[in-house]
């Protein structure tokens, strides 16, 4: 434990070693996670998170690489974040497209990091605010977490930031496509890469007709669309405007605090949830477990309001103990009451 306090205070003074033990604890949802992150709490909240997501192959690693180059110009630490969720298993596959980002491999003030995790509470939705604490504490000022936006899971991740970046470019990823994904919603800013390629102004037309379609209110953030060409650099000045523009409103409008406490409401109900869907599969919620119950109603035998009912009342006479391991936890007390409600009313409506 002595040597567990010894590395958290390393990891904070800038060894990057230590500092990659624990993100290894919070991938693996390790027992140590939760203590950890209690203890981090108080330092964190300085950081500033960009998201950065988009279709594979359509700049986001070459685009990273050319932020933390300005960002190190600008004389701050920068960390990155290589979310995949599509492949939790196969992140050696990510960390070899990374390489382009290794030039800055050998400064200290830059650290990168490939996520994966084999985790079962939320897995990367849950492991990923948590890798952002971790990092936040450790002081660097600026974390990019970067994910392949190619589904519902990459579009939660890449809400986790306070400034989102929905990166398109011609051919795969352009402007149809980012719809189809529901990345569209989640943008601050839209970045049209490969300026260089004759089709991507196309795709900032396409863009443009797409979005004249949401109004935005009075005083609200209206996502600009900046064309880039993340090879050369052409672009990076107004993408890094851009980002300290949406700072600077997300500070001045109080959307940051309103963005940060949906964020921990997301994360209170997701944790929540994922603890008590582990009790129920392990059969602490109810005999014979998930499989009897299934079987009764199944059979016409127990009516499912009443099954789900009588699962959340032994998750509230507290059955199961041990629980607290699922989530490390206790999340799960919070919304006990509500989701009984919920399965009440629904039973009593019909
Ligand atoms: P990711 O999969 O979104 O991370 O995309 P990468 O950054 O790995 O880039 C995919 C390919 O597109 C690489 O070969 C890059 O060199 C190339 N690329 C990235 N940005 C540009 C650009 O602005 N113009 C052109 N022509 N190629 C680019």
């Amino acid at each position: 434990m002595a040597n567990k306090q010894g590395e958290l205070d390393r990891a904070l003074c800038g060894d990057t070693r230590a500092l990659a033990r624990l993100l290894s604890a919070v991938e693996d949802e390790s027992p140590r996670m939760r203590e950890l992150i209690k203890e981090l709490l108080p330092r964190t909240g300085r950081a500033r998170v960009i998201g950065l997501t988009g279709a594979p192959g359509v700049g986001k690693s070459t685009m990273t690489g050319a932020l933390i180059a300005a960002e190190r110009a600008a004389g701050h630490r920068v960390a990155v974040l290589a979310v995949d969720p599509t492949s939790p298993f196969t992140g050696g596959a990510l960390l070899g497209d990374r390489i382009r980002m290794q030039e800055h491999a050998t400064d200290e003030a830059v650290f990168i990091r490939s996520m994966a995790t084999r985790g079962h509470l939320g897995g990367l939705a849950a492991a990923t605010p948590q890798a952002i604490r971790v990092l936040d504490a450790a002081g660097f000022e600026l974390i990019i977490v970067e994910t392949v936006g190619v589904g519902q899971a990459e579009v939660a991740v890449a809400s986790l930031a306070d400034s989102v970046v929905v990166m398109l470019a011609p051919g795969l990823g352009d402007a149809v496509q980012a719809a189809k994904a529901g990345l569209l919603e989640v943008a601050d800013l839209y970045v049209v890469n490969k300026a260089d390629k004759p089709d991507a102004q196309q795709v900032v037309r396409d863009l443009r007709g797409m979005l004249a379609l949401g109004a935005t209110e009075p005083g609200g953030w209206k996502p600009p669309i900046i064309s880039t060409t993340a090879t050369t650099g052409d672009g990076l000045a107004e993408l890094v405007t851009g980002l300290d523009a949406h700072w600077d409103w997300l500070t001045r409008s109080g959307q940051l605090t309103r963005r940060r406490l949906a964020r921990a409401r997301e994360e209170i109900t997701a944790l929540a949830f994922a603890a008590l869907r582990a009790r129920l599969d392990s059969g602490r919620l109810a005999k014979g477990g998930l499989d009897e119950l299934a079987a009764q109603v199944a059979d016409g035998i127990l009516d499912p309001f009443q099954a789900a009912e009588d699962v959340l009342h032994a998750a509230e006479d507290g059955a199961g103990d041990g629980a607290a391991e699922d989530v490390r936890d206790g999340a799960g007390e919070d919304v006990r009451d509500g989701a009984g409600e919920d399965v009440r009313d629904r039973a009593a409506g019909g």
